[in-house]
């Protein structure tokens, strides 16, 4: 039997939507279809379609229960219905990244200029398979497409995604799973931000220290950690380049460095001795940018990286870099003397230069948060705006480019009550305040996911998706195109793929009950409840009560939750949790009776602020979810 989900709807072919995301410029149905099967050939005109014909295969192998056949050349009257990737034959206008993509009875054609077209016309004709073409079980017979034209193309050359990987280590099976759901959704930059105060993840051969001693920190008594060899970096590289996704690493200096200050202490201001940062924030050790053996250091260092990594882009990170250590320092002051440095923000500045100038030599470009605009820019430095939008307008007037995540719209670790799916997909990369010529430094977007309160790969996932993939459709349909209940619609299409791909997601349904302020709570535990409207309930259906912290220096300790239906208890949690920086067990499940009493439902537990009452969050309820998969 064959995947007929609109005649299963008992809608007309011609009606059916085919549910695109991110949306494509032009996208017109026409009538029949296309019935693709294991033993469709894939046809290929060039190497270079041919190694994108081979992913794509390879890609939808696992539902189609078998490999499909690749060939080279150009589809002949009389073979069976195939698919043709053609590079030759395209219009160069599409350009980098655009396709055109024809589905009729006796064939698809995708033509693209560059190999990145063709690889993102594969990812539209996916979208238009039944969600199935996203599991990893073997459908019966094959897929039928509807047939129909696309024609597409990016709004931005750079639609990003940060994983922080220093506060928590991530496999690089998660990665390469990160890289797969990225180039679903078109896109094409994985900033893989691999050294922290809390953490160092790459192999350097010449400093082994950065990961026998900075890969690793103790947290909660245990030994925590990990870190990528050098050949699983190359391997990640090569998996994103087939999928046409450009890993840029970051290399954090001057600051966020205590993991290579624990290791090599003499590259600080005051020789230390340092461990390895274990609770989150921003450390006043950092490089001391007096010293000329922290220089040589850090080009050592990039030289390695450089060789793994064939990005034009290098991040080195340059935010959240306290002065205090630099004012105090002989060295460092000297070298303000000597270059006719003014203050501490133009030694910061002259730091980046000398990376900047080197990363040129080496034919690289820099790239910077926007506190490298402080104290002058670097000539070659593109700016990563992250503090609003005030440092994407700055850089862009001074003719520098600029990627846009500010933390308003963009930063994915933050809870849904602050950035909601809408807000996320309302972002607009480009400020008013630019004009035509200095809005082509907006680069793009990325979407930034920190990872201080994420310590599972779950955890991950549900803060990033879907707001992602509003991003995703941010950074590549046009703005006049957007429309939200547009993308609700086709949204609530994909959230099957993206299931079936194996993300867990964050619940639109969750609801926030109330929340915790320095008023509400104290360092001795108390209880403290919140009212639950009643249709939240479903008899028989497990509850989920969340802490989520939201800001401030200290976490909540909480010992137990219960619920109170007409005065009586119904369920109860009892264990003790944290919700702070970092979370531990902050969840609670409650198991609802069959039958519930009358009156009013509250939500209560037993709390306690730790350490001081300087912390705000929020109490969540979300629905059961399906136990986790690994
Ligand atoms: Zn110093």
């Amino acid at each position: 039997m064959l995947w007929t989900a609109w005649i299963a709807c008992g809608l007309p072919l011609a009606a059916a939507p085919w549910n695109i995301i991110p949306k494509p410029e032009s996208a017109e149905p026409a009538a029949g279809t296309f019935e693709l099967n294991r033993q469709t050939p894939w046809f290929a005109d060039s190497r270079e379609a041919s190694g994108v014909a081979s992913v794509a295969v390879r890609m939808l192998e696992p539902a189609m229960g078998g490999r499909m056949p690749v060939l080279r050349g150009k589809p002949r009257a009389g073979d069976p219905p195939s698919v043709w990737l053609s590079t030759k034959t395209a219009d160069p206008s599409l350009g980098e990244e655009g396709y055109e993509l024809v589905v009729e009875p006796r064939g698809v054609s995708i033509r693209a200029p560059r190999p990145a077209g063709l690889f993102y016309g594969v990812q539209t004709l996916r979208q238009m398979l039944p969600p199935e073409a996203f599991g990893d079980r073997p459908v019966a017979d094959g897929f039928l497409v509807r047939c129909g034209r696309v024609v597409d193309r990016p709004r931005f050359r750079w639609r990003g995604y940060l994983l922080d990987v220093g506060r928590h280590f991530r496999t690089v099976e998660y990665v390469k799973r990160t890289i797969d759901r990225l180039a679903s959704l078109k896109m094409n930059v994985l900033h893989w931000h691999l050294t922290e105060d809390q953490g160092w993840r790459i192999e350097i051969k010449k400093y082994p220290k950065l990961t026998a001693i900075g890969a690793w920190r103790t947290d909660g008594g245990l030994r925590y950690g990990g870190f990528y060899t050098q050949r699983e970096v190359r391997e990640v590289v090569r998996y994103a380049a087939e999928r046409h996704v450009t890993v840029v690493p970051e290399i954090e200096m001057p600051g966020h460095c205590v993991a290579a200050l624990a290791a090599y202490p003499e590259l600080s201001c005051t020789g230390g001795p340092f461990q390895v940062a274990n609770r989150w924030g921003v450390f006043e050790d950092v490089y001391c940018a007096g010293n000329d053996e922290t220089l040589e250091f850090l080009k050592r260092v990039l030289d390695e990286v450089l060789g793994l990594f064939p990005s034009t882009f290098i991040h080195i990170g340059g935010d959240e870099v306290p002065k205090t250590r630099w004012r105090a320092c002989a060295k460092c002051q000297e070298r303000m003397r000597r270059e006719g440095l003014r203050d501490e923000h133009e030694l910061q500045s002259w730091f980046i230069r000398q990376i900047d100038r080197y990363l040129a030599s080496k034919g690289r470009r820099l790239v910077g948060w926007d506190e490298i605009l402080e104290g002058g820019l670097a000539e070659g430095a593109t700016v990563q705006s992250w503090r609003g939008m005030g440092g994407a307008i700055q850089a862009a007037k001074a003719g520098h480019d600029v990627i846009a995540s500010p933390t308003s719209h963009c930063y994915l670790d933050y809870p849904l009550s602050a950035i909601s799916l809408e807000k996320a997909y309302s972002f607009e990369p480009v400020p008013a305040e630019l004009t035509a010529e200095e809005a082509r430094h907006i680069l793009g977007l990325e979407g930034n996911m920190w990872g201080e309160r994420t310590p599972e790969e779950e955890d991950v996932d549900r803060q990033t998706f879907p707001r992602l993939v509003a991003l995703a459709e941010v950074g590549w349909t046009k703005k006049e195109a957007r429309d939200w209940s547009d993308f609700q619609r086709r949204l609530s299409a994909h959230r099957r793929r993206m299931e079936l791909q194996g993300i867990a997601l964050a619940s639109a349904a969750g609801v926030r009950l109330g929340d915790w302020t320095p008023e509400t709570v104290s360092e001795t535990a108390r209880d403290a409840s919140w009212p639950v409207p009643r249709r939240l309930l479903q008899e028989g259906r497990d509850l989920v009560v969340e802490f989520q912290y939201e800001s401030g220096l200290h976490g909540l300790e909480v010992t137990g939750v219960w619920l109170e239906v007409g005065g009586r208890t119904v369920a109860e949690d009892r264990h003790v949790g944290f919700a702070g920086a970092s979370n531990r067990a902050n969840r609670y499940a409650l198991r609802l009776p069959r039958e519930l009493p009358q009156g009013t439902v509250v939500l209560r537990a037993t709390i306690r602020s730790d350490g001081g009452t300087d912390s705000r969050g929020a109490v969540w309820l979300l629905p059961s979810r399906p136990a986790k998969q690994r």
